[in-house]
């Protein structure tokens, strides 16, 4: 049996406003990953199940290797490469027409940009199911769990508390999976608890196809993100006092190489296939606004978070990241590794624990 988490008056709440309303709308996050596309996906899935007219938005498009999602297609973004206005009114006119408004995989409106001042002035009810630390106050029902691996863990707990698992179906459990998946690291970090994988049972028990997803995500590259992935490799900052690498990514070579939104995803984590690598950071001139977008990586307990907060951002413990305008790439390469002196006990710390095998081999 699956352990209950969530409390049942938010379930018979939800279940009351779906017996009661008709328009939907499911919202993630700005530049969306596998989570929030997964999770938004099959909430949408669920709700169309259920005879309601539901649309997912999202701020900005969502790279390449999510695509193949089923509903994908029909998702509108409120910013998209031609900057169409279209997309920015239909936005606007599905928001304000709205009676639910899900919020999925974010915990602050700020976390969807534009689209958060439209979520403020509308007149609907509104369901904030995250699983990021801090959840904002800005919703009539918050379902916040940071112990989930993910989003999608949650949502599946949340449609199985509804009583829909007998009726789920596999686009569902799909959607659910590569969520979960994809949070996860393929099942190698934030994934130590048990139940994560009965949920994985329960998905392939619909008749999901695992290794098929785990394609799609992850072998469907072009050359040039390939190329792309070389060059930001080559340039590599390691710092094996501090037990980090960095990495770079400038708006030149993004233009250059033909670079697709999405096409650096996975950047971020390459460094820490080098032996007693515990951090990583990543950094990207943005391409849209004039800002550098910073990620960062940990290993086992090192808190990557505390790290982004400096930057006046946030995350998990070991995926986290901020966003610093008006500045370029050296300039906060330079902070970052000063910032770093600020973390040498903990890096050090951290690392010696990744070396201890018997630990490591026990430890949740
Ligand atoms: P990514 O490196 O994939 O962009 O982000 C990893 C995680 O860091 C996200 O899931 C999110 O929790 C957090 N994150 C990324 N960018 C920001 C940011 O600018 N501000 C905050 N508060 N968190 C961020
Ligand atoms: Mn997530």
């Amino acid at each position: 049996m699956l352990q209950t988490i969530i409390d049942p008056q938010s379930v018979s709440q939800f279940a009351a406003w779906v017996e009661q309303y008709q328009k939907f709308v499911i919202l993630g996050h700005t530049s969306p990953d596998g989570d929030a596309v997964g999770s938004t996906l099959a909430l949408y899935h669920y709700l169309q199940s259920k005879g309601k007219q539901a649309q997912v938005v999202m701020p900005n498009v969502f790279p390449d290797f999510l695509k193949w999602l089923p509903g994908s297609d029909s998702v509108i973004f409120y910013r998209n490469a031609s900057r169409s206005r279209k997309n920015v009114e239909r936005v606007e006119q599905v928001i304000r027409e709205a009676e639910v408004i899900c919020c999925l995989d974010f915990n602050e409106l700020s976390r969807i940009d534009e689209v958060g001042a439209l979520v403020e002035q509308a007149d609907a009810k509104i369901l904030l199911l995250d699983h990021h630390l801090n959840p904002g106050d800005f919703a009539d029902l918050t379902i916040s769990f940071p112990t989930q691996s993910s989003t999608c863990e949650l949502l599946f707990r949340f449609l199985y508390d509804l009583g829909h698992y007998e009726e789920m179906t596999v686009t569902e459990a799909a959607c659910i999976y590569t969520g979960m998946m994809t949070d996860t690291g393929g099942f190698t970090f934030n994934s130590t608890r048990g139940e994560i994988f009965y949920i994985v049972g329960l998905l392939l028990d619909k008749g999901i196809n695992k290794d098929v997803i785990y394609r799609k995500v992850n072998n469907s590259y072009t050359a040039a993100r390939l190329h792309l992935q070389g060059e930001v490799l080559s340039r590599m900052t390691y710092l094996p006092k501090y037990h980090t690498a960095i990495l770079e990514l400038s708006k030149e070579q993004q233009e250059r190489q033909d670079y697709h939104r999405g096409d650096s995803e996975g950047f971020v984590n390459l460094p820490l296939g080098i032996k007693d690598v515990i951090f990583t950071c990543f950094l990207r001139e943005d391409t849209e606004r004039d800002q550098v977008k910073l990620s960062f990586r940990s290993i086992g307990d090192f808190p990557s978070q505390e790290v982004a907060k400096r930057f006046g951002g946030g995350g998990h413990l070991n995926a986290s990241g901020a966003e610093r305008p008006q500045t370029t790439i050296a300039q906060v390469k330079k902070e970052f590794i000063k910032v770093l002196a600020d973390f040498k006990e903990q890096l050090d710390e951290a690392c010696k624990a990744e070396q201890r095998v018997s630990f490591k081999l026990s430890k949740r």
